[in-house]
């Protein structure tokens, strides 16, 4: 921590601060040396340390007008507050260093100590105008940091908030129950106070002792720090915090204080090397030391010991307001504690047993929340749906067996099952909701297209909607492709194919993307109104709302299990909602399946079509990458295809587009110049990347850079390398779906990982690729690996996301299933007093994933 930068003050470390001979700093420019001592006569205050306040005030005031560029007093404003700082401290409170800060945050830092100056009885500058008055509008000028009311600003600490706001947005905390909210990942065990002459090397210990001595020492280039001597009755230690010189002035010898952290050794002698230390002032409560000391997730910029300041200021101004949100007779049945209590004990337990105690009450109240978004949805929209077209098997036009008698191959034994469970599902009078899982490549597809097929044979409209354009283009192309599988005629027509199935008639598809020509959507748009389509294949432009579609039955979502969305297309006139089928390519794991989606129905293709191999999977070192390249030649020499999937980059699509573009260059000219690349992108436009697409398919590319759009869906049985590059950026189910793109034909396929060998961790996780071959068993790895975020993160499910709970705690799942269920039969609406909390919380959840759902 330097005193200032040499262009923000006169002084640096080799000349002696100008203008005083005893080495004080002092105030600069117009102010001059007997600043102080004016100041003090014109406020009319002296002694009790008023006068060098009244200083301060006069150099923030400087300050200000100087655009906080720690001019006003020669040596920086630091030296000058570590020059007063017992008096600072005893009257004013902990003082951040102020030079490491930017200018904005300075401009709230001074403000914020010019406010704690005015509630200490400092009033403002200004000569002319009479002391009282002063202090009235010196009090309104330099904002006190507000906010409405429960927000973050308005928590008072030592030292002010306002200089931390911008990195606890970056938290995502901007209220105080944000930060009630926001928990520490594991805690310190300080609680054991030892006698310092029970010091053992390399153990962790607290002690708590007096300050003999402490000074700012500086050595060598980086800030100074503190050296202290701490004495106890039975010894003495020596502790050093590097680059904290500004400790030095807080710790007056005499003082009472507490330090945690390991101890070593120095030249024969037991000393702390930047422990926690905690001054204790007989007032406040131990928050960094002496206990379980929480230890929160944090940011740059943002130590522990400010956020537990934060935190605590939360709890202090906050716990009081937080209301219990379960009936008693659920806590009692289940013996969890109250809430505020356990939010408390989950920050500063008084010990294990209680934190333990905490974290299942808060647990719980996760699960549940997770458990009643899941079933109140599905009771909602059952409920609202009121009817659903019955959907009977083998009725109307026969499509559906025409069809499924045409496919060239055999269903898999899982296809049937489902197929079936579908079918019973469609000829009830109820809407549908099912989710439809399935490894890579277990042939989904089929499935939903005779969900689909159902639905027109009854005379009726189905809806199939993914994720990207490029996979509602795949699905699009699919579909033709396997409705054509038998005697039939594809007639394109632009987005708009008429099919004949069997000798049973046709079937009209169309696909709608927003990324078509206008005219084009426009055309298809109004052919779906006009109920010329059976089926409209699209991505999210098939649920705006000037697309309409007339008797749609069945709705098909690829993906994502998202329920909501398809929900919100159907709002139309009538009362009669579509079947709702979710297909979810990323295997949720069997754990999560079981303790979330447990009574949801839920279909599994648990089985591979037969034939395929299984994709070879091999990690690269990245000084073998030429031996990665070496082997996609080899493979386009034999007439295969490759896909290369380009690291994962930090940034927008637009910078991953741009990397890519790159890399696509780099590889046509200095390692593939012989072959025939191509590239494929998020941002190229829907004409560009199906062209890309068709001309792969045609083969007339022979390796096809992407970025992770690749991910999803993509199916050419030709290619059968697929190379990714920075494999370590990927979490596990995602390279298993990139994988899924190779293998689907007769070839056996590779699947090659490169990766920089530095990341630790990389290579054993990497390493179960290369054993695993079942996405369900990756995914569970993966989750274990990465924590539930990924799956349940509200992004990809619209389901609150787990802060406390564990995925895999299915004892408190149960629990919560079992109080879910108590609770909706008593009170469906959860509208009783006692559930209204509930309820509340339930509608935010609720209705915050129907918007995400859009
Ligand atoms: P995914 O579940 O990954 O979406 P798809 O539905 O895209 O799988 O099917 C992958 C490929 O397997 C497609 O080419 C499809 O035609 C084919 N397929 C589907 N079912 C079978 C089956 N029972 N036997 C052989 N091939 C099948
Ligand atoms: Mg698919």
């Amino acid at each position: 921590m330097s005193a200032g930068s040499p262009t923000t003050t006169t002084w640096s470390p080799s000349s002696e601060p100008r203008g005083s001979p005893d080495g004080r700093p002092v105030l600069q420019g117009r102010i001059g040396p007997l600043a102080g001592d004016r100041a003090a006569r014109r406020t009319g205050r002296g002694g009790g340390g008023d006068d060098k306040l009244a200083v301060l005030r006069s150099i923030l005031a400087r300050e200000e007008e100087g655009g906080y560029r720690d001019r006003a007093v020669i040596g920086g404003l630091d030296r000058f507050l570590s020059m007063q700082a017992e008096l600072l401290g005893s009257r004013l409170g902990e003082i951040e260093p102020y030079s490491p800060l930017t200018a904005d945050q300075r401009r709230r830092w001074a403000s914020d100590l010019v406010a704690r100056l005015e509630a200490a009885g400092v009033p403002g500058e200004p000569a002319s105008r009479p002391a009282r008055q002063r202090a009235q509008s010196s009090a309104r000028a330099p904002a006190r940091p507000k906010g409405p009311p429960g927000s973050i600003e308005r928590l008072r600490i030592a030292g002010g908030i306002a200089q931390y706001l911008p990195r606890l947005e970056r938290l995502g905390i901007e209220t105080i129950d944000d930060a009630l909210r926001h928990f520490p990942h594991r805690h310190s065990d300080f609680s054991q106070i030892s006698a310092i002459s029970q010091l053992m090397h390399g153990a962790e210990h607290t002690v708590v002792a007096r300050v003999k001595e402490a000074s700012e020492v500086r050595r060598g280039g980086r800030g100074t720090s503190t050296e202290a001597v701490l004495v106890d009755d039975t010894g003495s230690v020596r502790v050093t915090w590097f680059g904290r010189g500004y400790l030095a002035r807080s710790l007056r010898p005499g003082a009472e204080i507490v330090v945690s952290g390991t101890v070593r050794t120095f030249k024969g002698r037991h000393m702390f090397e930047s422990p926690e230390y905690e001054v204790i002032t007989g007032q406040e409560e131990l928050i960094h030391t002496g206990r379980l000391v929480p230890v929160y997730p944090t940011t740059e910029g943002l130590p522990q010991r400010a956020i537990r300041r934060i935190v605590r200021a939360a709890l202090k101004a906050g716990l009081g307001r937080v209301a219990e949100t379960l009936p008693a007779d659920v806590r009692e049945r289940e013996g969890l504690m109250g809430l505020a209590e356990a939010i408390s004990q989950l920050h500063y337990p008084d010990d294990a047993a209680r934190k333990k105690a905490a974290q299942r009450r808060l647990a719980f109240d996760e699960m549940l929340m997770l458990v009643l978004a899941v079933r109140s949805r599905r009771i909602r929209w059952q409920a609202e749906a009121g009817r659903a077209p019955a959907l009977p098997r083998g009725g109307g036009r026969g499509l559906t067996d025409a069809f499924l008698s045409s496919l060239p191959f055999e269903l898999t034994g899982a296809q049937r099952r489902v197929m079936v469970e579908v079918g019973r599902d469609l000829a009830r009078p109820q809407p549908m909701v099912r989710l439809l899982q399935g490894d890579v490549g277990s042939g989904k597809t089929v499935v939903a297209l005779v969900a689909l097929l159902l639905a027109v044979d009854a005379g009726r409209r189905g809806a199939l909607m993914a994720p990207t354009e490029i996979l509602a283009e795949q699905h699009f192309a699919t579909v033709c492709r396997l409705l054509a599988s038998g005697p039939g005629r594809i007639e394109p027509d632009g987005a708009v194919a008429r099919i004949e199935v069997g000798e049973r008639g046709s079937v009209s598809v169309a696909l709608l993307t927003g990324g078509a020509r206008r005219s084009v959507r426009d055309r298809v748009t109004r052919a779906i109104a006009g109920g010329e389509i059976d089926i409209a294949v699209g991505t999210h432009a098939l649920i705006q709302e000037s697309v309409s579609i007339p008797d749609l039955a069945v709705g098909v979502v690829d993906e994502q299990h998202r329920f909501g969305v398809m929900q919100r297309a159907a709002l139309g006139e009538t009362d009669e909602r579509p079947h709702i089928l979710a297909m979810s390519a990323t295997p949720i794991p069997r754990s999560l399946s079981l303790t979330v989606f447990g009574d949801l129905d839920v279909s599994v293709l648990d089985e591979i079509p037969p034939g395929r191999k299984p994709v070879r999977t091999r990690l690269v070192a990245n000084e073998q990458r030429q031996e990665a390249y070496d082997f996609v030649r080899g493979q386009v020499e034999r007439g295969r295809q490759a896909f290369m999937v380009f690291p994962l980059v930090e940034g927008s699509e637009a910078v991953q587009a741009r990397a890519a573009t790159e890399e696509h260059e780099r590889l046509s000219k200095e390692v593939f110049p012989e072959l025939r690349l191509g590239l494929l992108h998020g941002r190229m436009g829907t004409r560009d990347k199906e062209s890309v697409l068709e001309r792969f398919a045609a083969g007339e590319l022979d390796v096809l850079v992407s970025t992770s759009v690749i991910e999803v869906g993509i199916d050419f049985p030709n290619a059968t390398v697929m190379v990714i590059d920075g494999a370590d950026r990927f979490g596990l189910a995602q390279l298993h779906q990139f994988r899924g793109r190779v293998g689907r034909g007769e070839h056996q396929s590779y699947c090659l990982l490169l990766t920089d060998s530095g990341r630790p961790g990389a290579e054993e996780r990497l390493r179960v690729m290369e054993k695993v071959s079942d996405g369900f068993a990756l995914a569970e790895e993966d989750l274990r690996i990465r924590g539930p975020g990924d799956y349940l993160g509200t992004r990809q499910s619209g389901l609150p996301d787990l802060k406390v709970a564990s995925i895999f705690d299915t004892v408190t799942a149960a629990m919560a299933r079992r109080e879910a269920d108590r609770l909706l039969e008593s009170d469906p609406g959860l509208r009783s007093p006692e559930h209204a909390a509930l309820g509340r919380r339930l509608g935010e959840v609720l209705g915050a994933s129907v918007g995400a759902g859009g």
